[in-house]
């Protein structure tokens, strides 16, 4: 991954290796991870800043490259995720300003860069021995911002999981992970298809609930039975039609104002917490 144009020679302190060229093969395999191509070729994705990092390395996640930028050493959160991701045997980048410009994110970018391998859950198994935390089913979301903050509210609401449904939005995009928060490390996210969602619904043991605004049920006065599998419908369309007829439940949250429907990681938040009502308290 080393270019000629690098210096290789490590810092005094630690084992990363000086880049000041943007020629470099690493810098230029981070910068590609910008592109969803890039990341479904190598599968990898990037997450930048101390608190993402922090998480992952809470959640047990460890990166396969990082990149740090000027003075990132002159902090001890910093210098502890170098050390960290150096032992974890991580390709460590000492970079210039220049270098860490084309590639960090233009709004409020940071100096650590954490490049990690890309891991999709299994699907659950419906049995009558399953956890009772809710599943959240997330069918063709579009908007990454929006899948981020699903991700950061299923992990506040203890959610046990995320199965995006379809042809959805990438979770490993950079704004689907800087919305998340880093709950991206610590929430399964697995794929699904029609057919095996249609399966899954079928043989789901706890409550089967779509949202839709059709619904005939207040979301407040619904049975949760756990372990709830939660549907919720793309930002554009709302729930397909096989999707809803696939839900034992359509539920509605009553609305005030002239717009008919709430964006939908504010609708999945309210369903997730009453969903939790009983499970969750301070
Ligand atoms: N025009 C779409 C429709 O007809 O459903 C609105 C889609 S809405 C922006 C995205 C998703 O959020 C919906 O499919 C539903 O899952 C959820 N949602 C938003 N507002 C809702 C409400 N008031 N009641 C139930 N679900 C809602």
């Amino acid at each position: 991954m080393t270019s000629s144009a690098d210096k290789s020679s490590p810092s005094p302190t630690s084992t990363s290796r000086v880049v000041t060229s943007l020629q470099n093969d690493t810098v230029k395999l981070v910068r590609s991870l910008e592109m969803r191509k890039a990341r479904r070729e190598t599968n990898l994705f990037a997450a930048e800043g101390a608190s993402l990092l922090m998480t992952a390395r809470e959640q047990g996640w460890t990166p396969k490259i990082l990149v740090h930028g000027p003075g990132s050493g002159d902090n001890a959160v910093s210098r502890g995720l170098i050390g960290w991701a150096e032992r974890a045997g991580a390709d460590c980048l000492d970079v210039s300003s220049a270098v860490l410009a084309k590639i960090a994110a233009k709004d409020n970018p940071q100096s650590l860069i954490g490049v990690f391998e890309q891991r999709w859950a299994a699907l659950p198994e419906p049995t009558s021995a399953m956890k009772p935390s809710p599943w959240v089913v997330l069918e063709s979301i579009r908007d990454p911002g929006n899948l981020g903050t699903i991700l950061r509210t299923a992990d506040a609401a203890g959610a046990a999981g995320v199965l995006l449904l379809g042809q959805t939005c990438d979770p490993f995009a950079h704004e689907a992970v800087r919305a998340s928060m880093g709950s991206l490390f610590a929430v399964p996210i697995a794929r699904i298809d029609e057919a095996a969602f249609l399966s899954l619904a079928a043989r789901w043991p706890g409550a089967v609930v779509g949202t839709h605004l059709e619904g005939r049920q207040d979301f407040r006065a619904a049975n949760y039975a756990a372990p709830a599998l939660l549907v919720m419908g793309t930002e554009g369309e709302g729930l397909s039609p096989s999707a809803a007829a696939a839900c034992r439940t359509l539920v509605r949250i009553p609305m005030a104002g002239k717009l008919d429907s709430l964006n939908l990681a504010v609708a999945t938040a309210l369903m997730l917490y009453e969903i939790q009502r009983a499970t969750l308290k301070l």
